[in-house]
């Protein structure tokens, strides 16, 4: 089914129905594509989100006292769900962020391989056991998982950041609160059918729709134990701050100002064709987007901007039911027109415009919210658009003259989620893989996004909080450790009482 012939008015999926709003407040939902409203989407009052939340906590002990065997069959099931349903997933992505088919399929394979990783929970979940620690006491630790948790996504992967936080967490033991971007709701609403025709207990999974009210109650209410956000870093440090200040574990993981260093021992053609993708792939709506090339040499940098700035040119826009698009709009004309005073501004302050995606041929026949490629050159640290993270389709080259200049530059900034370099040079490669400030690093990779069962998360303002994405310390994010001693004395066993602290040695101090 595709959105258009969907109700107009979109619900939340609570206790396992389709539940209508009723705060009266609603959000408009785009097809950034044609630029038209293709929904509206309810933002649930507070009290809305705080009913959710009670049936999450009444589902909650029966899912946690389900043998982790039955809990991972829903997760296989739905695994091969979201197999069997790619093609309505992919079309309704595409429909409310404007990916390409392409791009909303790799998605889906990225969120099938945390599912994957989800389904290694029983592995995870393996406590530690030590027999006869003294007394005839065996000691074991086991992991309980916590309760209701909330997770508060961005509108930029509809499908894989739900399914990146939410498999795991349902996995061991949890009921779980997703509030989506309100740009993007249908993508988890479908997702809530998937997972209610997989057999997972009303309750389990909710969807709330909303707005900054609805994420102010989930950070307030006694009742939600942990909240995993992804989003700017802006409202990624507010979260952080007023979640844990009501005593949530939070981590909360933010934006990324992702810099590609091109050596001069780089094959060029190799690192421009990944520069390109990497850089402008869904209209560079990417927490691990390259952001621009920091170019050692300035023969190197001439060169490099040339092969781009010819790639670029040949570079296709347009909509995801066209053949052969590099790329699609931007999620909002809010978004397409913040990111135009970033190309202006960075104009006034003395960039290049190699490129000039500012006014792409098809907004002549288009309303979507359309950007072509920019490519700025002569771009300086000092600038707005190195410091800040652009989330979209305008990228900068840097010009230094050494690879310590590079990494100095690129440690010095506030952000720091991903980072790749391209050389042939092994000992560089070191250099930079040691001395670099960020969290997730490429050698020669175009993207350096961790697959599924390796932790996800950037250093400095990209992450707050110590939880990570994906891998094992997803699953300890998810749960408490109970450390347990136990002793089963002989009924005729003559006991006293001991008033010194517990030891395991009557030998002296030494
Ligand atoms: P956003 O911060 O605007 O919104 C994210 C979520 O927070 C949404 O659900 C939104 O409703 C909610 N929200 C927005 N403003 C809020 C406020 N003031 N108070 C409470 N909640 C609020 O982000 P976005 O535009 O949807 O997504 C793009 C951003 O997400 C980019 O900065 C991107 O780098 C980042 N991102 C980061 C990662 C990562 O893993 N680090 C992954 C994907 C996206």
């Amino acid at each position: 089914m595709t959105i258009q012939q969907q109700t107009k008015t979109l619900s939340h999926f609570i206790n396992g129905n389709k539940t209508k709003g009723t705060s009266g407040s609603y959000a408009d939902v785009y097809n950034p594509s044609t630029g038209e409203v293709i929904a509206q989407v309810p933002l649930a009052s507070r009290e809305e989100v705080k009913q959710a939340i009670q049936f999450a906590k009444t589902a909650f002990p029966a899912w946690k006292k389900t043998s982790i065997g039955k809990r991972v069959e829903v997760l296989h099931r739905f695994r091969q769900l979201l197999v069997e349903r790619q093609d309505e997933l992919i079309q309704v992505i595409c429909e409310e962020s404007g990916k390409t088919k392409e791009d909303a399929k790799g998605e889906i394979i990225r969120g099938i391989e945390s599912v994957d990783m989800a389904i290694s929970a029983p592995q995870l979940l393996k406590g530690e056991y030590s027999v006869n620690v003294g007394g005839d006491i065996n000691a074991f630790s086991a992991k309980a998982p916590l309760g209701v948790v909330a997770t508060i996504a961005p509108f930029n992967f509809p499908v894989m950041v739900p399914l990146a936080i939410t498999s795991m967490a349902v996995a061991v033991g949890n009921a779980v609160i997703l509030k989506p971007s309100e740009r993007v709701p249908h993508s988890a609403l479908l997702l809530s059918e998937l997972w209610q025709e997989a057999g997972l207990p009303d309750g389990i999974w909710t969807v709330i729709n909303g707005d900054k009210e609805a994420v102010n109650e989930l950070l307030a209410n006694k009742d939600i134990q942990a909240i995993s956000f992804v989003g700017s870093t802006p409202v990624a440090e507010y979260i952080y701050h007023t979640g844990t200040k009501h005593n949530k574990r939070v981590a909360a993981f933010g934006g990324g100002k992702n810099f590609m260093i091109v050596m001069p021992d780089a094959n060029l053609e190799q690192t421009a064709n990944a520069f390109l993708g990497a850089a402008y792939g869904a209209a560079s709506q990417r927490c691990m987007a390259i952001s621009g090339a920091i170019v050692v040499g300035e023969d190197t940098e001439k060169r490099f901007t040339e092969i781009v700035k010819e790639k670029v040119l040949n570079l296709k826009i347009g909509s995801f039911q066209e053949a052969n698009i590099d790329f699609g709009p931007v999620i909002t004309q809010q978004a397409k027109d913040t990111i135009i005073q970033y190309i202006d501004g960075a104009v006034a302050e003395g960039a290049n415009l190699v490129t000039d995606g500012r006014n792409p041929s098809i907004c002549e026949t288009s309303k979507g919210f359309y950007l072509g490629p920019t490519l700025l050159n002569q771009v300086t640290p000092d600038m707005k658009i190195f410091k800040e993270e652009v989330f979209g389709p305008a990228r900068i080259i840097v010009g230094v003259e050494t690879l310590q200049e590079a990494i100095d530059l690129i440690n010095d900034h506030e952000l720091g989620n991903g980072v790749t370099m391209f050389t042939s040079s092994g000992r560089a490669a070191r250099q930079f893989q040691e001395e670099i400030e960020v969290g997730m690093v490429g050698i020669n990779v175009p993207i350096p996004i961790p697959v599924g069962y390796h932790n996800f998360g950037g250093w400095k303002r990209s992450k707050f909080g110590e939880g990570h994405m994906f891998g094992p310390d997803q699953a300890r994010f998810f749960t408490k450790a109970k450390t347990i001693s136990e002793r089963w004395p002989d009924e005729e066993e003559d006991t006293t009482s001991s008033f010194a602290f517990p030891s395991n040695s009557d030998t002296n101090i030494q």
